[in-house]
């Protein structure tokens, strides 16, 4: 210890319980459940090392990535996580053309650059730009000739143009900007965008092909933005050199050829079978499968809450498994199954088997705050993955819609009806039944704003618990609680509510 004082670990002093001792009494613990006990600082949160391993061989600055879901990752979301350095995982509830274009939008993403740039016909009107403005935020818009990115670049159409227009449906043909400044796409970086945005005081800067069709948008806010967010660092990125982006597969024949696509033409960095009960034959035979046709890519196996599914998985070749069954946010299985297990025990208990054979845990699922990311992490966890967290973010795929005044956006489990009605009854073994049981709900969830603001206060929050446990790594924190130098206990009803807000007439809980 730096200050030269180093207590002595003496057991005989020790209070609270060790992690086997805590976990070995036949008891489910959620998150909320335990507790640690604080251990002793001797360094600052801003060096505690967050850095870890999510499979076997990938390695991100930030322990978080975003759940497959159809109503958290799409490419948008892949690119703000790797932005941020986690990682996104692409969903599969759509056809394998759909999430390829995911997985290259996201892949090919120049970092500063618009992931989505918006486009509208030049015949579209000045009334479906209010709406778009109402759904999405968004005030200005590309003109192309065939309405999405790619077409002839024929315009722009920002605030400027139209918002005096009296006659809502005036084309935007006759309100839209012509005279533009444009870049090329070949020869431009985002160092050369921000440059040109600067200098001719723009806000916007197209970025067309040698024939004039619209690639990409650069814009000034979101250099600006860029330039505001807390805790910058390296964005996550793969050999290739260009972001991390993970897309999820169910264990199907036809998830075979997914898979070859999503590799071969996707450059995917890593594939995640998609399983609510991961422990099957079919997701053996799969990871096997894509082993021995795809070496090199990386296979996260799951979900698996006990040690015994997860020996399975990594004798089968897992180079990851995703932990938790039950815990989300969305999420009935055990209501109606009966089947899973309280987080903090399945991570603990995964986490002691998997680590020892060198295989990563995701915890999934379950996480409401940096608290409980603490906790998964120096429970045994390499990363987090997150639904609910995420859903509702600038980020997240789908509009904003206004409900009892508040804006919201759609969240749904991938076991809802309404998601399997879509195609992702798969993940639930139930594909091939008459009869269709929901495992999970659908609903809203409140606007977050963007990702990029969220992770790094998320971040630093779990690097203050990190301080606060005395850990400096997410290694320490295991080394601890092996070593039983971490103490922990349950806490009781009261002693939760005792930790949360209490007596207080109103308060404003902003985290940050
Ligand atoms: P959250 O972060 O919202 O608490 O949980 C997200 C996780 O819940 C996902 O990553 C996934 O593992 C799981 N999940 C997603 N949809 C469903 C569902 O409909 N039913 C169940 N049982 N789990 C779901």
């Amino acid at each position: 210890m730096e200050n030269g004082f180093r207590p002595t670990f003496d057991d005989s002093i020790l209070d609270g319980y060790s992690a086997p001792k805590l976990f070995g009494q036949g008891v489910s613990y959620t998150y909320d459940d335990v507790i640690f006990l604080p251990g002793h600082i001797h360094f600052g949160a801003h060096e505690v090392d967050l850095s870890s391993n999510i499979t076997r061989n990938i390695r991100l600055r930030t322990p978080l990535v975003s759940s497959p879901m159809d109503t958290v990752t799409e490419a948008g979301m892949a690119v703000a996580m790797a932005s941020c350095g986690g990682m996104g995982f692409i969903h599969y509830n759509n056809s394998l053309e759909e999430q390829l274009h995911q997985v290259k939008t996201a892949k090919n993403h120049t970092p500063g650059f618009v992931v989505h740039p918006l486009c509208m016909l030049p015949t579209s009107t000045v009334a479906e730009l209010y709406d778009i403005k109402e759904r999405k935020g968004f005030t200005s818009v590309c003109v192309t000739d065939t309405g999405k990115v790619g077409g002839k670049l024929l315009g722009m159409v920002t605030t400027r143009d139209w918002d005096f227009v009296a006659d809502l449906h005036t084309p935007l043909s006759e309100v839209m900007t012509t005279d533009l400044e444009t870049a090329q796409y070949d020869t431009i970086t985002a160092e050369k965008a921000m440059q040109l945005l600067k200098s001719s005081k723009r806000g916007k800067l197209p970025i067309v092909n040698s024939n004039g069709e619209l690639v990409a948008l650069a814009t000034r806010s979101l250099f600006k933005d860029h330039s505001n967010m807390p805790l910058g660092g390296p964005a996550s990125v793969g050999p290739d050199g260009r972001l991390l982006v993970g897309a999820a597969v169910g264990t199907r024949e036809a998830d075979k050829e997914r898979v070859a696509a999503l590799r071969d033409i996707g450059n995917v960095d890593v594939v995640v079978l998609d399983s609510s009960q991961g422990d099957s034959t079919f997701q053996v035979q799969m990871v096997q499968h894509i082993k021995r046709e795809h070496p090199g890519l990386d296979v996260i196996c799951g979900n698996v809450v006990t040690t015994w599914q997860a020996r399975r998985l990594i004798e089968a070749g897992a180079d990851g498994l995703r932990v938790g069954m039950g815990s989300g946010s969305i999420c009935t299985t055990q209501e109606v199954c009966a089947v899973g297990r309280g987080q903090a025990t399945a991570v603990y208990h995964t986490a002691r088997l998997a680590n020892s054979l060198g295989v990563p845990i995701i915890a999934d699922g379950g996480v409401q705050n940096s608290g409980h990311i603490v906790k998964a992490l120096a429970l045994g966890a390499s990363a987090v993955m997150c639904g609910s967290m995420f859903a509702g973010t600038t980020e997240a795929p789908g509009d904003y819609i206004t409900v009892n005044g508040a804006r919201v956006k759609k969240y749904r489990g991938m076991g809802s009806l309404e998601a399997m009605t879509k195609g992702s009854e798969v993940r639930y073994h139930s594909d091939t039944q008459s009869l269709k049981i929901a495992q999970g709900v659908s609903g809203t969830v409140r606007d977050k704003g963007s990702v990029r603001r969220n992770v790094p206060y998320l971040i630093q929050a779990v690097k203050q618990g990190f301080q606060d446990l005395g850990a400096t790594s997410i290694h320490e924190a295991w080394r601890r609680l092996d070593s039983g130098e971490q103490r922990l206990e349950c806490r009781t009803g009261a002693a939760q509510a005792e930790g949360g807000v209490h007596d207080m007439h109103t308060f404003d809980k902003r985290s940050w």
